[in-house]
């Protein structure tokens, strides 16, 4: 075991946090209680959009999100191979088919141009991906999709904070929906957790149906009119996807953080942007000038030729040394049970070429600069 050890990224809990957290435990309500609808107020606020329903991760999250768009079998939905499975897997609960486009070579996000190529009478829906924080270029896939009748699902798991044309991503402006993780790794975390955010009033509704089985409490919704006064009525399939009070509490308290974890993530970008150029096997993250990473991810392309070394080399010699790298992502596809389903390897090429060579740094606000100098010292000792 070595002595150190810094993964890729990880959460940061104060006395404050836990301070809620015990609050709530001492309240009335664990669950779907107060703190849900304050998290919700307040997250929509920040990120500017209109509602915010809250529900127990992120992968709920995207199904309830294919849900309210009307996924269902039969349906082709378009998404990035470069992503957590779960960006794709949300399709499939809803019976719906995932369909990968290749990804831009600088940005690694889904290609504008690869999405039009894919475009069928069957595609309902395009689920774009903030890859490392990096939003996409939304202002073309909103316009495609509105040519076409898609919905389009901004999966934000990496990407709060993240600015797009001087926007925050979240607030809807180039989507119908889009949706969150607060996974340890990711900028706020509520342990498991997730939040889509819309600015339409009818997936409002059907998402917070979504997360509660499809059971609703509220009389002016009822379909049957009755004044029995324990009535509550199921109108549609759906699941328990609730989110605790206990998550709750510190979700708002780790949003009142937030801006200071993404000055902190950007800080520490900003020295990997400065120190690694001078290092010549390092491919750097390209960054579109109109729009701001949020930084989830510091993902470094390894030149095997200039090295003399292989990415795996560089990666067991990096874990060797106690410094959590990881690759993101396998591309979804390429999982044997994609495989089974019968997508076929060398879909994508250019999302496999990259994959084949990159590397995620350790990024994450709790990092201190004893730690950034420990992992560019190993960097520069492998060339
Ligand atoms: C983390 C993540 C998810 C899933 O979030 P969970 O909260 O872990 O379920 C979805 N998409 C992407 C891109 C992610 O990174």
């Amino acid at each position: 075991m070595p002595k150190k050890y810094i993964p890729y990224g990880k959460q940061w809990i104060d006395d404050e946090d836990i301070k809620a957290v015990v609050e709530v435990l001492k309240s009335d309500y664990l669950t779907t209680g107060p703190k849900i609808e304050e998290f919700e107020e307040k997250f929509a606020a920040y990120v500017g959009a209109k509602y915010a329903v809250a529900v127990s991760n992120g992968t709920a999250a995207l199904h309830a999100a294919c849900f309210a768009a009307g996924i269902g079998p039969g349906d082709e939905v378009i998404t990035t191979p470069l992503t957590f499975a779960a960006s794709a897997n949300c399709v499939l609960y809803q019976g719906g088919k995932p369909v990968f486009a290749d990804i831009d070579p600088e940005t690694y996000n889904i290609s504008v141009e690869e999405i039009k190529k894919k475009i069928t009478n069957k595609t309902a829906a395009v689920i774009p991906v903030h890859f490392t924080g990096q939003p996409c270029d939304m202002e073309e896939i909103y316009e495609i999709a509105r040519e076409n009748n898609l919905i389009v699902i901004e999966d934000a798991a990496h990407a709060l904070g993240a600015t797009y044309k001087g926007e925050k991503i979240g607030n809807c402006r180039f989507s119908d929906m889009t949706v969150f993780s607060f996974h340890p790794v990711k900028h706020i975390t509520t342990g498991e957790g997730g939040m889509i955010t819309t600015n339409n009033k009818e997936l409002y509704d059907k998402l917070k149906l979504f997360r509660t089985h499809g059971i609703t409490k509220e009389p002016d919704k009822y379909l049957l009119k009755t004044d029995e006064p324990w009535y509550h009525e199921q109108q549609m399939l759906g699941y328990n996807y609730r989110m605790t009070d206990i998550q709750a509490a510190l979700g708002i308290r780790q949003l009142k953080k937030a801006d200071g974890f993404l000055k902190r993530r950007r800080e520490i970008a900003e020295i990997y942007n400065q120190e690694l150029p001078r290092i010549e096997w390092i491919k750097l993250p390209f960054q579109k000038d109109d729009r701001e990473s949020s930084w989830h991810l510091y993902v470094i392309q390894v030149d095997e030729e200039k090295l003399g070394k292989s990415r795996k080399d560089v990666f067991n010699y990096l874990r060797s040394k106690g410094i959590g790298v990881q690759v993101h992502y396998i591309p979804v596809y390429w999982h044997p049970y994609y495989q089974e389903l019968g997508y076929g390897k060398g879909l994508c090429k250019v999302a496999e070429s990259i994959y084949k060579l990159i590397i995620s740094l350790p990024i994450y606000p709790a990092m201190n600069s004893e730690d950034i100098i420990y992992i560019l010292d190993e960097l520069y000792y492998i060339s």
